[in-house]
């Protein structure tokens, strides 16, 4: 089977091919076009100018990918498109051109939920069988799934307020970083004191394994002005203590948490010991490090994308579509964009997003 896969429910427009073949998964190829500078003047992502340049990019992506991986239409079994959850023009934009495409090239149609997407990545990429545990950590959410099948995911715990890759993209914007804020904030955290400044680990005083982010925000906001303050600015080497001491916070409580996630996994499925991580948070080296470490001290196998794959793509996408239309799902011209889809069917309505 091979499928184009279609991915436009935030600020990447991206398009990729995927193949199943007998040993597994290809990728054979993946365009990613990001909007940064578009929506830098506004300090965030307008949904207006996502919708419009998602738009306008999304046939060039097909082409380029289709052009990249050797394949024509013809070739393809499926086309695999984002239907939510995300900015409702985005993925209407994605919705309508993969329509468009299975309809004139009369190819099966199937809609992916993005987080889904996340979740089965580290199938794709790292060949990981069901089920295993993972923990889904991007910039809209965070939550501990158990990956039972390409459709079924038991939710353990998440945050409560806001998502990590959220609250690393307040941070860079609070200190004057550019977005996306992940990996500015990283790099600045590598020349930095994580003990320099004092930042609470919400929530690791109650059992569980829900989480709490939004407090890390205040506590930097503070330490900044009393910086500013005193110092009549931020010095350089205080921005670095500040990010150091932000991502040291987050990384303790997602990693104390996985630890919690994993022991109650495992009491249910002592026999496949795994544990995965994705979304774009995952791209952080400090958190897989950690996390790493967390999943041998349990004896548990564990497993990481690669970079570019934990971040929004399109190769996830076509990949999750295959896994959906492999169960004998598929569909109709009727399939709707949903800008709310929680993974887990028994979950509350969705938390943590402000976008
Ligand atoms: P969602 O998948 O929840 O709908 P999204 O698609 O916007 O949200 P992703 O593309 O999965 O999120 O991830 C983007 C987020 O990951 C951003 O918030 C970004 O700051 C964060 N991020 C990317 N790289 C890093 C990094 N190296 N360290 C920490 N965070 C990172
Ligand atoms: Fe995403």
């Amino acid at each position: 089977l091979t499928f184009l896969g279609l991915e436009s429910s935030c600020d990447d427009t991206a398009a990729a091919v995927v193949r199943m073949e007998e040993t597994g998964p290809r990728i054979l190829a993946s365009v990613v076009a990001g909007q940064t500078a578009l929506h830098a003047p506004y300090g965030g992502v307008v949904p207006e100018i996502a919708a419009r340049a998602h738009a306008e990019k999304l046939d060039l992506c097909v082409e380029e990918a289709l052009a990249e991986a050797g394949v024509t239409l013809a070739d393809l079994d499926g086309v695999a498109v984002t239907a939510g959850p995300g900015l409702i023009g985005g993925v209407m934009s994605g919705v309508m051109c993969a329509k468009g495409i299975a309809a004139g090239a009369g190819l099966p149609l199937v809609g992916v939920n993005h987080l889904a997407g996340h979740a089965l990545t580290p199938q794709l990429t790292e060949g990981l069988a069901f089920p295993y545990l993972l923990l889904l950590v991007s910039g809209g959410h965070c939550q501990f799934l158990i990956a039972h099948g390409p459709e079924e995911f038991t939710r353990l715990g998440g945050t409560i307020d806001d998502a990590p890759g959220e609250a690393f993209d307040k941070t860079a914007k609070l200190l004057g970083l550019p977005q996306p804020g992940g990996p500015a904030v990283e790099a600045e955290a590598m020349s930095g004191d994580p003990k320099a400044v004092h930042f609470p680990r919400p929530l690791l005083d109650r059992p569980g394994c829900d989480m709490s982010f939004s407090g890390l925000k205040t506590a930097l906001l503070r330490a900044r002005d009393a910086e500013v303050a005193e110092h009549g600015g931020l010095r350089r080497q205080a921005r670095r203590d500040l990010c150091a001491g932000f991502q040291a916070a987050v990384t303790d409580v997602l990693a104390e948490k996985s630890r919690r996630a994993l022991r109650e996994y495992l009491a249910h499925a002592p026999e496949h010991p795994a544990f995965a991580v994705a979304g774009g948070v995952a791209a952080n080296a400090t958190i897989r490090a950690r996390l790493e470490q967390v999943a041998a001290e349990v004896g548990a196998t564990f497993a990481a994308p690669p970079l570019k794959l934990c971040t929004d793509n399109a190769a996830m996408i076509a990949y999750a579509g295959i896994a959906r239309f492999e169960t004998g799902a598929q569909d109709g011209m009727d399939l709707s964009a949903r800008p709310r889809w929680p993974l887990d069917r028994s979950a509350p309505a969705m938390l943590g997003s402000g976008k």
